[in-house]
This record gives C-alpha cells, structure tokens and sequence, in this order.
C-alpha cells in the first residue's frame, strides 16, 4: 500500500495530527498495535486544561521534598530502582522548574493553550462528539491555608493571560457541587477549562471521523518502522505501507521506535492511575474538583466517578504498584460518597514527558521526512488537536498557527 503519510500512534496526538492532513488532502495510514484512543488517551482526568500556564514543576523546597522522599504526599510515588537511570533527566526537570523558567514556560504553552478549546471544538463537531464535551471548569479544593496561598501566588499570571481563577468559600463549593462533604477549608474555580466524559471515546470519535474522509486506520507494530529509499514503510495486518512521510506520535512509546534510529531525547515517563467508582445514593458531579492536598481528581465519567492519581516514577513497563490509589481512595472517601469500585482492577498509564515539560512537535533531526509529536506529559488530552493542526501546517508548508520553534526537538 502506497500513501502520502504514515502517522504512528493513534491517541489523540496522532489522530489529530491524521485528521488535520486529511483535512488537507494527504493521503494517510494510521497505524495503531490497537484501536484508536485506547492507551493514555483513554485513561486521563478528562480535563482540556486550558488555563494551566503554570506546569507540574518538580518541587523545589526541601519540605516538599522530604515528603515525596518519606512518602507522605499522597500525589506522587517513585520506585527506587528506577531513580538511579532518572538522575539526569530528574536533574533537568528541576532546573526546568526553577521560578524564572516557569514563566518562559507560561509564556510559551499559553500559545498553545491558548488554541486547545477552540481546537477541540473544531474536532468535535464534525466528529459528532461535542456531546462528550462540558463547560463548568474546574474546582480545586484545599485542606490548608498554605495550599490555598500557594494557588493564589499563580492568580496575577493567570490574569495577564485573560484566565479566570475566582477563590470561594466552602458554601460557595457546596452549592456548585452539593455531593461533596466540607472537609476542605478553601476553594477556587478556574473557569476556563472544559472537561470530557468519556477522552477515549473523543479520540475514537475523530478516528472515526477520519476514516469517513477517506483514511485508513491499520492496526501495526510501529517497531517495524524502516527507511525504504528516500521514505518510509511499516509493516501492518494489511501488509507493507510505504509513504514519504512518516510521523511518530506514540505517545509513552515513542522511544521504541526512535531509539533505534539513533535518536537521543532526553524521555520519560510520570505513570498515573485511575478508579472508577459508583457514586453513593443520588450523590453525583458536575465537573472534575483536585483535592490538592489529597492528591488526587475525581471526574465523572460515562464509567462513573473517575478518580486519578498523581505522579509515579518508575519504569513505564514496571508491575502496576497503586498505592497512591489506595491512599486517595481512602482520602477521596471523606470528600465524595464514593460507593464500590466499578473496575476489576486499576487502570495504569504513563505520561510522556521532556524535562522542560514541552512537547516535541516538529521534524526528527536527521531523518528526512520524519516528524515528532510527543512528549505532551499532562497536557496531552488538552493539546492533541492543536498539536495535529500545527504539525499539519508545518508538513504541509502553510504559515504555523503559531511558532513551532519551542517545540523542535532540536532544542536538546
Ligand atoms: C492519570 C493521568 C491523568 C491525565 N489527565 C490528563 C488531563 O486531565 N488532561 C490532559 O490534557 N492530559 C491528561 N493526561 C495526559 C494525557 O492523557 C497524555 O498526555 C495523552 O493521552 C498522550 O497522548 P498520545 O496520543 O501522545 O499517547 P497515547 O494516547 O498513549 O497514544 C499512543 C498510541 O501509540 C500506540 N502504540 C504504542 N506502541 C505501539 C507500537 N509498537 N505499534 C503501534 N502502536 C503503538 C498505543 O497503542 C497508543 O494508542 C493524563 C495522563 C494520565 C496518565
């Protein structure tokens, strides 16, 4: 099979980045171990998380620290054999994470940030999922004055960038979410972000979208990726495909395919899980609410209450070790009625991410007609489509919707 475009990876990222060049004539083979929207694009909190200007930065205090370390911050955990191989890149993330980078970092994930409802939109309705969408924000809870205080530090920044964050009282998040039990002493609502019921079922709404424009979606190991003269083939179900271009959009993955190319980025992965829950009576949840302190968000999804943890370091094909949905399950308890779990067993996933906590959208160095669109840690749900329209527009030769210079994996 011949075609314009090979695009690896059908999460959100690469069915994204397939649909917007269909939209703009490609011919494109979509290649996936399996369907569409199945792996971390299934399993996330569900937030297009449109005013996070401010990233998941490593912490910088020794309290902080020390906590993660002792294992009492219920939102991160780590194994200890896999932080030796993680030093430089742990090292890094720090240094990223340092005050002054914050705000290179704002400054330049807003561009993108800026397009992620809109992009959604422009996705969601012709894919007939607009329904999967909602508005209402997100509302974050905090247990401590310090917590609190914390989260106001980001309101100026937030208003220089057009974003909302209003603080309210306990009576205020009681009647925007009457289910929730007042066990927290401060809140605030960011408005602007929206939240989807079902983010496996958004990403297989634009596949199926895709194949109703003419695209072809082939289930393939990515792995037999091969130059095949001045282009590229895989190896699918269906047999050979052959294009000029191919992209790598294989979300935790990507390395397995890069790696033996020769390509050195500095990746990883920050795995996470989810739970979902029947909600207790008539007890129900009109958006996703962090517990800040808990670690932990709950979502309602068309599975029911999805609760998912923060960060865990290790190795992403390391044995699932959910102890953080065990300590927040426990947490989340005494916020929301949760009744039984609705999951044989934990779901587990893997973010993939760069130290400096952007993404890679943009041309493999030194591999002609290669393109990269990874690394999108816990944004990747948010920033999907606007990453499919950007890396469309530079393969395609039109002007970028924004600049894609951050992005170039040229930067390490
Ligand atoms: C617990 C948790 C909560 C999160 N919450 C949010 C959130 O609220 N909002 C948000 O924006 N982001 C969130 N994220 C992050 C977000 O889910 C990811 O950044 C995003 O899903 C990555 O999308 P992707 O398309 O790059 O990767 P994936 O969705 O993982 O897609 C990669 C695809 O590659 C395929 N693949 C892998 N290897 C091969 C191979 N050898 N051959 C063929 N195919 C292969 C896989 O089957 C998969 O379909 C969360 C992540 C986690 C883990």
């Amino acid at each position: 099979m011949k075609t314009d475009t090979i695009v690896l990876g059908a999460g959100i990222v690469g069915t994204s980045i397939a649909l917007h060049l269909a939209r703009r004539g490609r011919s494109v083979v979509l290649v996936d171990r399996r369907g569409p929207g199945e792996e971390t694009s299934f399993g996330n909190a569900g937030l297009i998380e449109r005013a996070s200007i401010y990233p998941v930065a490593f912490p910088r205090s020794l309290t902080a620290l020390v906590d993660v370390a002792l294992g009492r911050n219920p939102a991160a955990n780590y194994h200890w054999s896999a932080l030796p191989g993680l030093v430089p890149w742990m090292y890094a993330y720090w240094r990223a994470s340092a005050p002054a980078r914050i705000l290179d970092y704002a400054r330049t994930m807003e561009k993108l940030l800026a397009r992620s409802i809109e992009e959604h939109d422009r996705l969601a309705g012709p894919s007939g999922a607009t329904g999967l969408f909602r508005e209402g924000g997100w509302l974050k809870l905090y247990r401590s004055e310090a917590g609190l205080a914390n989260e106001r530090n980001e309101f100026p920044l937030a208003q220089r960038y057009g974003l909302t964050a209003r603080e309210i009282s306990v009576d205020e998040a009681l009647a925007m979410e009457p289910s929730l039990r007042p066990v927290f002493s401060g809140a605030v609502i960011w408005s602007d972000p929206h939240s989807s019921s079902n983010p496996g079922g958004v990403t297989k709404a634009y596949a199926d979208h895709f194949a109703s424009m003419g695209g072809r979606i082939v289930i393939g190991d990515a792995r037999t990726l091969a130059r095949v003269g001045a282009g590229w083939k895989v190896t699918t179900a269906e047999g050979e495909v052959e294009a000029a271009e191919a992209v790598v959009a294989l979300g935790p993955w990507a390395m397995d395919v890069l790696g033996p190319l020769g390509l050195r980025l500095p990746f990883a992965v920050k795995r996470g899980y989810h739970m979902h829950y029947r909600a207790e009576g008539n007890a129900a949840l009109s958006r996703p609410v962090l517990d800040e302190e808990g670690g932990y968000v709950i979502t309602p999804m068309v599975g029911g209450i999805r609760l998912t943890t923060g960060v865990e370091f290790a190795r992403r094909d390391a044995p699932k070790t959910p102890v953080q949905l065990a300590r927040t399950e426990t947490i989340a308890r005494g916020l929301f009625p949760l009744g039984e779990r609705a999951d044989p067993e934990p779901w587990m996933g893997s973010r993939p991410a760069f130290p400096d906590m952007l993404p890679v959208i943009g041309p493999a160095p030194g591999q002609k007609g290669l393109w990269l669109a990874i690394g999108h840690q816990h944004l990747g749900f948010t920033l999907g489509p606007v990453t499919g329209r950007l890396l469309a527009e530079m393969m395609t030769g039109e002007a970028p919707c924004t600049d894609p210079e951050p992005f170039a994996a040229t930067r390490f």
